[in-house]
């Protein structure tokens, strides 16, 4: 899942990338409006944590701009400014979630995966497709409760697999939530990724087609 981060702290910034990297996220940072602005009308985010005070323009701004443009992506604002009338305003312009500093970082996660489920797999922290079940508050896949062994981008193309059960996602859909900016991985990798999620899932009743010309497939069969 890719987010974005608005945030001109470059210090809680940083800490905030890297937290959520290692809990698995594709993580980019914007430290200006301007610049977030210009990344949200470029780039799909499955989230964007938006600070209010911002340089160029302000978190406010960015906020509107992007609903104004029919984007949907879930905004969670995180800021110092703890006033009703703040956060009012800013559920108001459409904003789903607002945190105020200083902030739990456990919480700050767990509001993650909650706005990103509403939007996505209906409001639950587990995926379930036939035997197979990815916890995503733990980041862990089991088949019959027998733990899987994934790294976690493998695990991450299988939620993004999970997420669109029984339709047809594109490399470029995997790509896009997989990586951020900076992270280069060549045409190859998701190949890779879903050639090692097939074999893991071997004895499952889980199945990852490949839809020629258009992507991948998750879905399930019935083994003998
Ligand atoms: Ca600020």
């Amino acid at each position: 899942m890719r987010v974005l981060i608005v945030e001109d702290d470059s210090i809680l910034a940083d800490g905030l990338c890297r937290s959520l990297t290692q809990s698995g996220y594709a993580v980019d940072n914007a430290a200006h409006g301007e610049n977030a602005d210009h990344m949200l009308a470029y780039q799909n985010y499955d989230l964007v944590i938006l600070d209010l005070g911002l340089p160029k323009l302000s978190g406010f701004d960015v906020l509107k701009r992007l609903r104004q443009r029919g984007g949907q992506t879930p905004v969670l604002i995180l800021t110092a400014r703890d006033g009703v009338a703040d956060r009012v305003k800013g559920l108001d312009l459409g904003a789903d979630d607002y945190l105020t500093k200083p902030f739990d970082l456990g919480e700050l996660e767990a509001r993650i995966r909650a706005l990103i489920r509403r939007g996505q797999s209906g409001g639950s922290a587990q995926l379930g497709v036939g035997k197979l079940i990815l916890d995503t508050a733990g980041r862990r896949a089991s088949v019959a409760d027998q733990p899987l062994d994934l790294s976690a981008r493998e695990l991450a193309v299988l939620e993004i697999l999970m997420l669109k059960t029984g339709r047809v996602v594109s490399k470029e859909q995997i790509m896009e939530r997989l990586c951020n900016w900076e992270d280069d991985i060549g045409d190859n990798a998701i190949e890779v990724y879903v050639h090692r999620l097939r074999k893991k899932l071997k004895t499952c009743d889980i199945q990852i087609r490949t839809i020629r010309g258009l992507g991948y497939l998750l879905e399930q069969h019935d083994k003998p």
